[in-house]
């Protein structure tokens, strides 16, 4: 069906690792929300748990991925749809490399203990509730309330970091 796909056998050593990175951080997750019977999904891109309804176009608040449900059988499938021109694979290749950038320049590492993660996806969400309930985002692509919510949502991201 999808005619255009990523070449996996061109990545590089860092590549594999910072992918095999993601997939150690996913089984972590998602063992853990298994286990506590959590109702939320680990994001296929970044592996962090953002994510609410299986493909429900949900995009994820630290990597940017837009759940349209493509997972693991087809990382190598270019959608070509909401997450432009990158096979997931790419993508999650890429975000490993941002959030190693930030976590270097932040001079701290990732958090790992998936209660700590959970904690802080979860005050997040209640942070981006708390600024739709006290500003009205009904408003024009270019209005200045837009800066603040990325102001706000980039917030999560840091604290996702542990220095
Ligand atoms: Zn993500």
């Amino acid at each position: 069906m999808y005619s255009e796909y990523f070449d996996s056998s061109t990545l590089t050593a860092e590549d594999n690792n910072l992918l095999s990175e993601f997939a150690t951080r996913r089984a972590i997750i998602l063992h853990f929300i298994r286990q506590q019977r959590k109702y939320v999904l680990t994001c296929p891109a970044c592996a962090f748990p953002t994510l609410h309804h299986q493909g429900g176009f949900e995009t994820c608040p630290v990597c940017d991925w837009v759940d349209e449900g493509q997972d693991d059988e087809e990382a190598d499938e270019i959608w070509k749809n909401r997450n432009g021109k990158l096979s997931l694979t790419e993508y999650r290749v890429a975000t490993g490399y941002a959030l190693r950038t930030l976590c270097h320049e932040q001079k701290g590492s990732l958090v790992a203990d998936p209660v700590e993660i959970i904690d802080v996806i979860e005050q997040h969400e209640a942070r981006m509730d708390a600024f739709q309930e006290t500003n009205s985002m009904n408003v024009d692509d270019d209005h200045p309330v837009w800066e603040a919510w990325k102001k706000e949502k980039a917030k999560l991201k840091l604290d996702l970091i542990r220095k």
